[in-house]
């Protein structure tokens, strides 16, 4: 038996290729408008890293991570996220140094061994994006508007929805009263809300289960427990989300599962894949490169965008990239023309002109069926005929029409009396 590859870690074939580097390129051209430049950070890091970023008692940390020891003796782990990476390049080379405000973006894998279910994998992929160096709104309200547009420029329609989680002024009384609430309910809790409470109480609000969402109704709300600072600052993220029309809800529920978030959160929710699920979700984290040993005072907000879900979101819509068919399918028969034809497919290669023809040199018969495939736009033929008459044949696949080129001097000629007419 062959050997088969790893339980949640995918192939993404070349049928799906395309649509991948669709969703990059437009994301790299659309990062660049707004003043992102990319930083590649590795996907081994210390394990230290994700405990003192994500914490230490989150599902990521306690169950989801692939950390091992390398032959040192050393614990490493594959990057679960693209945050804590980035933002340990950024203290690690002073970048803030160099620029007050970074604006740094990252494609690239994540791991979490996650139970496998349908859509969920182990191996996935991520846009991430980071500020680093301002606590303005106007940064909050921009990173949204480019969530916002990269999704509308792929074609899919998403909501925005956005929270203000508070900061650790105003997070410890709201903890409080969130603990007074479900203390008086806690018979009547799932058992995961029921540790929550000692672990992380914020992710009550997000609880999925029936009856602790009965028990939550008149829960107190995050957005009502802002202190004065908070309550301004996300006034104004709404302020500047509706100046530059973004259409937005405020859901006092939603809550990030990692421990470092503060102040604005946000999500980008579709419907079009059955229930409804992000696609993509951010928020700020204004004590998380103090916390990492960088500069105490040091605000930072970043989104992350799963990869996955967008090729698949595409794939739903009919949008799917395909590969551009070939422009040109050289048809050759015979040792000479065959020679020929190879050095005028390198010309037309490197004259921009996506060009193929048969290696093995079949029968005509046999190559064109091969060029109609391949759903090239045009067939050039030559064969000893053609050769010993000195003209080629260059056939219009859509329109069936022919014309004779002359196979007069080198190929070189030939060439520059062919990419005109398929350059149109
Ligand atoms: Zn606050
Ligand atoms: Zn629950």
């Amino acid at each position: 038996m062959s050997v088969q590859g790893l339980k949640g870690f995918k192939d993404i074939l070349p049928a799906e290729a395309a649509t991948w580097q669709r969703i990059e390129a437009t994301a790299r051209a659309l990062f660049h408008r707004y003043g992102f430049t990319e930083i590649r950070v590795p996907i081994l890091e210390k394990t230290e890293l994700f405990v003192r970023s994500i914490g230490e008692a989150t599902d990521i940390v306690e169950k989801e991570m692939y950390t091992f020891e390398d032959r040192n003796g050393a614990s490493i782990t594959m990057r679960p996220e693209g945050t804590a990476p980035v933002l340990r390049a950024f203290i690690q080379h002073n970048l803030q140094l160099l620029q007050p405000i970074q604006r740094l973006y990252t494609i690239g894998p994540m791991f979490r061994h996650e139970r496998p279910q349908k859509g969920r994998l182990r191996q996935f992929h991520q846009m991430s994006v980071e500020v680093l160096g301002t606590d303005q709104p106007m940064v909050d309200a921009e990173l949204m508007a480019m969530a916002w547009q990269l999704l509308s420029e792929l074609g899919l329609t998403v909501s925005l929805e956005i929270n203000s989680l508070g900061c650790p002024e105003c997070r410890p009384a709201y903890n409080q009263a969130l603990l007074d609430f479900i203390g008086e309910r806690n018979e009547k809790l799932c058992e995961d809300c029921q540790r929550r409470r000692t672990t992380n109480p914020l992710r009550v609000l997000d609880c999925k289960n029936e009856a602790c969402r009965e028990q939550y109704q008149g829960i107190p709300e995050l957005p009502d427990h802002l202190c004065p600072a908070c309550a301004a600052h996300f006034e104004e993220v709404r302020g500047l989300l509706a100046l530059l029309e973004i259409p937005y809800r405020v859901n006092p529920f939603m809550v990030r599962g990692l421990d470092y978030y503060t102040r604005t959160t946000f999500e980008l929710i579709t419907a079009d894949l059955g229930a409804q699920s992000a696609v993509g979700a951010g928020g700020r984290y204004d004590g998380l490169v103090g916390q990492l040993g960088g500069p105490k005072k040091m605000p930072g907000i970043g989104f992350a965008i799963g990869m996955e879900r967008l090729v698949l979101l595409l794939e739903q819509a009919g949008a799917a990239e395909e590969e551009p068919e070939p422009d040109l399918f050289i048809a050759a028969l015979g040792d000479e023309a065959r020679q020929q034809a190879f050095r005028l497919m390198q010309l037309c290669r490197q004259s921009g002109l996506k060009t193929a023809m048969d290696p093995a040199g079949r029968s005509l018969k046999n190559q064109m069926k091969q060029a109609g495939k391949s759903r090239a736009r045009f067939t050039f033929i030559v064969g000893e005929e053609e050769l010993a008459q000195k003209a080629g044949i260059l056939r219009d696949m859509a329109s069936k029409e022919q014309q004779e080129i002359s196979l007069a001097g080198e190929p070189a000629g030939w060439r520059d009396r062919i990419v005109p007419i398929i350059i149109r």
